[in-house]
């Protein structure tokens, strides 16, 4: 069994007033033309929106007012993170879980599933296939189960960076796992781990209780909702906030993202979330919460709440999945998104299996996107942007107070989109098939000549070295 929770976390309230905020969004319905108008110019200036203006936001329905926002959050996308979209693919460890969150495929009760962790030697034989697929990042996500404890995670993030086959290297393992205790978090930090991720589920305290069995560890909301907390207080810089959206109330969700946001941004000297990720609830076999949820967030919804979070939040990092349509994929990512996964298989040892030709069903959830990277890659290329593998960030130490520093004042555009062309030009080497190595040169020319001259000339200097075989270059 997993250890006791402390006694901190059993009572007392945390810093999500449920009441607060259905109160904003009650009076801020029908909001005033010109007053959304002044929230907007606020956040062109890329000041995080408070919750009462980001209420007055969830509750536009005008069509005019729709798209000017629409059209405002794809250019603070592109002032703060330029053309470049990250690319990652994520490992699953293990699906053991001792929880029975009644949405969720890899639920105790759920028998279906057949339960399995990976070994070390499985788990190299994943990490080369991904690696040899040209990926450089990598989150590696577990069940909450006694088995996966800190030591386990660090065996795992250890085993991963050690692979390096061919050309190939995983350079940022990031972890989406249970809150852990602030001692096990120290070891993974000392692993070298980039993001820790915790998604909240739900902000809102009666449905967590409802999908969290009473009894349950993940049943401890303030458990959970100060897992990041802890986190920081080991020493990582970079955590992940998350809300599985059909759950419940889209915008109230929104809402919660943005008091978490602030309830970060206030307890660390200014550093929020690095990024925050918004699943939309998938099918999952056996699984009969799964099957028209309630609150099931329609497409035109989910674009809101992409743009909406980008307006509100315009520098924090935002991660789109492969549970995603193609199609809906296309169309959020310019809204703010700066990080995808592609080429994911998200059964445990998915990616040997898929090799051998099968897709495994029994899952935690269905994917909606199938692409291969190779393939997403070149789709990216010809919407007009860059593929980026950048790992430079947590390597040189531009995380936390340090790269909201350097992201406030725009220069993220200084070291993200030489180190987007840069990887990006690794990949077509080392791994594009031939259509998109055309699509990708073509790709990276043009965003070359969008670099300041002296940016320019030192991106091409080091192109020439990666031409001549070097590799894991970065400004
Ligand atoms: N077990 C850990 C936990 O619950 O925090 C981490 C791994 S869990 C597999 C990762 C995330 O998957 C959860 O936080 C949840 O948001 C998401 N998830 C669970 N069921 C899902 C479903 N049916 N569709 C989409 N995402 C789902
Ligand atoms: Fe277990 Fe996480 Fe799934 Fe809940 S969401 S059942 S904790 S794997």
């Amino acid at each position: 069994m997993l250890g006791k929770i402390k006694e901190e976390y059993l009572e007392g309230k945390d810093f999500i007033d449920d009441e607060k905020i259905w109160k904003q969004l009650n009076n801020s319905k029908n909001p005033n033309p010109s007053e959304i108008r002044r929230i907007l110019k606020k956040s062109e200036k890329k000041i995080r929106l408070e919750p009462e203006e980001v209420a007055k936001l969830l509750q536009v329905e005008d069509e005019e007012l729709l798209q000017d926002m629409f059209k405002l959050a794809r250019k603070i996308k592109e002032d703060v993170y330029g053309k470049r979209i990250v690319f990652f693919a994520p490992l699953y460890i293990g699906n053991k879980c001792e929880n029975n969150c009644l949405y969720c495929g890899f639920r105790k009760d759920n028998k279906s599933i057949v339960r399995k962790t990976l070994t070390m030697d499985e788990l190299r034989k994943e990490v080369e296939i991904i690696e040899k697929a040209g990926h450089k990042r990598s989150i590696l996500v577990y069940g909450e189960h006694s088995d996966y404890d800190a030591d386990f995670m660090v065996e795992t993030i250890k085993t991963v960076y050690d692979v390096k086959k061919d050309k190939g290297e995983i350079r940022r393992v990031n972890i989406n796992a249970a809150p852990l205790e602030i001692e096990g978090y120290k070891k993974l930090h000392d692993a070298g781990i980039g993001t820790f991720q915790i998604f909240q589920e739900t902000y809102h305290h009666e449905t967590y209780a409802k999908l969290h069995p009473k009894g349950d560890r993940k049943s401890n909301y303030k458990w959970r909702i100060y897992g990041l907390d802890r986190a920081m207080k080991a020493g990582i810089d970079d955590v992940g906030i998350g809300a599985l959206f059909g759950l419940y109330d889209w915008k109230f969700e929104v809402m919660g993202l943005l008091y978490h946001t602030i309830h970060l941004e206030e307890t660390f000297g200014g550093v929020g979330p690095h990024t925050i990720s918004f699943p939309r609830i998938e099918s999952a076999l056996d699984t009969p919460f799964t099957q028209n949820p309630k609150y099931k967030v329609s497409d035109e919804n989910f674009k809101k709440i992409v743009a909406i979070i980008r307006l509100a939040v315009p520098y924090t990092g935002m991660i789109l999945t492969a549970r995603e349509r193609p199609e809906v994929r296309k169309e959020v990512i310019p809204l703010g998104v700066s990080q995808v996964d592609a080429g994911s298989r998200i059964g445990v040892g998915g990616y040997k299996e898929f090799e051998k030709g099968y897709v495994p069903e029994k899952e935690q959830f269905q994917l909606g996107d199938m692409r291969s990277l190779d393939e997403t890659i070149r789709d990216v290329c010809i919407e007009g942007c860059i593929p980026s593998f950048c790992t430079a960030g947590y390597r040189t130490a531009r995380t936390g107070k340090k790269f909201m520093g350097l992201c406030k004042p725009g220069l993220v555009h200084n070291y993200c989109m030489p180190n987007a062309i840069l990887t990006f030009k690794e990949y077509l080497l080392d791994y594009a098939s031939p259509e998109t190595k055309t699509a990708g040169e073509e790709s990276i020319k043009k965003h070359l000549e969008d670099l300041e001259p002296d940016r320019k000339k030192l991106v091409e200097e080091k192109l020439k070295s990666i031409e001549q075989g070097k590799r894991d270059i970065y400004v």
